[in-house]
């Protein structure tokens, strides 16, 4: 049967489009290589009803795509950990403190990191984050990693490492091997106070939990995706006549393809028909390695602490923060994920919750359930977020998040950062642009 459109990939991206699609009337099948719809966001459930979030979580106010889908599929949006009373905990090898100043600042670093975020915001102001190659001095922005920039503006070891700490928590990977014209481009998208705003960025969370937006869209499409069905190969003959090749040797056809896939995957996937440019601008592209943990207690007991349960760490974990009532979630950062790949199975879970009790104390080592989930090594994400290295914005190039019609792009690698906002507002843009081109 030939199909108006082909969707390949069923996480928040390539939902979003076949909803769109479907909805402006297009004969639409989604084709997902896993037994179950979302990607990136999946969640899990306790014994006791609590919805446990094994992927992406948490929205910003900035966010207004996935708002607006949200609104659409009438879920609601509640606060997120940032509304958690109590102070961030900051953890290295010598020391753990409670709000600020970090334990390894000196009398002079404060006023440095202030001049340093008040550099970056005023350089990120420059920066147009729908077009950053248009920046006159792109390239060599784009050279530079934010280490190299810090240091140029004379920041000190201390702040240098306050900004690689909290960059660690966000498991971007280091700000040594990140694009400083990247970094500028993501703060202009969503800027804030700070270099990094956490209000802006998560300040909110679906209650009904955050994979539920992609199972209501899944709900709806119904019978129109295929779950269990890896793409092998994709080829554009001419406008209006593609085929997709599934692992178990079918054909699909249609009059047009949406990829829907992380760039890891993508790679793996022969397309042919589209432009030599187009594919090298796709395969260019790469992600943060990552894996999430998390841990369940009957209570959030970090809190007779005084600690909000955000925490940014030196440990295997980067960062630590509560999900939901006494759930934490944890983050291992790509420069850490080795670590953790390195150590028996049998202790991963042990180690991980020492770190935990480092933060919060022995209480930590009581969970009534953990989860590890390794995005970095799983073959249909090979990732966490998209991660631009120093010169990977140019490489990249302005073909970044455009369609080459009827091969159409989508999915979070397609915006600047990643995020569920990036699979919403690529995969809504690759449906209207589909069915304005008919
Ligand atoms: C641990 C973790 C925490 C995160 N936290 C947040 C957060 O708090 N806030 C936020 O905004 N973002 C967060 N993110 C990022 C966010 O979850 C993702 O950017 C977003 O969900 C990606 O959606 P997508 O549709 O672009 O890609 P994906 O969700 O990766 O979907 C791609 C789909 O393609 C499928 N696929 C892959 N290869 C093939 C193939 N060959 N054939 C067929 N199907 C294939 C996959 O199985 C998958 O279902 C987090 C991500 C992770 C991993």
């Amino acid at each position: 049967m030939n199909h108006d459109v082909i969707v390949l990939g069923a996480g928040l991206a390539g939902l979003a489009a076949a909803r769109d699609l479907a909805a402006g009337g297009a004969d639409v099948l989604v084709v997902e290589a896993r037994d179950r719809v979302g990607g990136r966001v999946e969640q899990t459930e306790l014994p006791d009803g609590r919805l446990v979030q094994l992927g992406g979580e948490v929205v910003g106010r900035a966010h207004t795509a996935y708002l607006d889908l949200a609104a659409e599929l009438g879920l609601t949006l509640v606060p997120s950990y940032v509304a958690e009373p109590g102070a961030l905990t900051r953890a290295t090898p010598e020391g753990v403190s409670a709000g600020d100043p970090p334990h390894w600042f000196g009398p002079a670093d404060d006023a440095c990191h202030q001049k340093a975020t008040a550099a970056f915001r005023t350089l990120a102001q420059t920066v147009d984050p729908a077009d950053p190659w248009s920046h006159p001095d792109a390239t060599a922005l784009d050279r530079s990693s934010v280490g190299d920039w810090l240091r140029a503006q004379g920041a000190t070891p201390a702040v240098v490492r306050l900004w690689e700490i909290g960059q660690l928590a966000l498991a971007d990977g280091s700000y040594e091997r990140t694009s400083l014209l990247a970094a500028l481009r993501k703060h202009a998208a969503v800027p804030g106070p700070g270099a990094y705003d956490y209000e802006a960025w998560e300040g909110l969370r679906v209650a009904e939990g955050s994979a539920t937006v992609a199972l209501r869209m899944a709900a709806a499409l119904g019978g129109r995706i295929r779950t269990g069905a890896p793409v092998r190969a994709v080829t554009v003959r001419r406008p209006g006549h593609c085929s997709v090749r599934l692992a178990g040797g079918e054909t699909l056809t249609a009059g047009a393809v949406v990829s829907a896939l992380p760039v890891g995957p993508l790679r793996d996937v022969a397309v042919t028909g589209v432009s030599d440019e187009r594919l090298a601008s796709l395969h260019r592209q790469r992600q943060a390695l990552a894996a999430k943990f998390v841990a369940a207690y009957d209570r959030p007991f970090w809190r007779e602490l005084g600690r909000s349960g955000l925490s940014e760490s030196e440990g295997i974990l980067g960062s630590t923060w509560p999900q939901s009532h006494g759930i934490l979630s944890a983050l291992v950062p790509p420069e850490r994920l080795g670590v953790l790949l390195g150590t028996p199975a049998p202790l991963r879970t042990r180690e991980l919750l020492a770190d935990i009790a480092r933060l919060y104390g022995d209480e930590a080592h009581r969970p009534l359930a953990t989860y590890i989930r390794m995005w970095g090594t799983d073959p249909w994400t090979q990732g966490y977020v998209t991660q631009w290295t120093p010169g990977d914005v140019m490489a990249v190039g302005p073909r970044h998040g455009t369609h080459e019609p009827p091969f159409y792009v989508c999915g979070s690698d397609q915006w600047v950062a990643g995020y569920m906002e990036g699979a919403v507002r690529t995969g809504r843009d690759a449906a209207r642009e589909a069915l304005r081109r008919g």
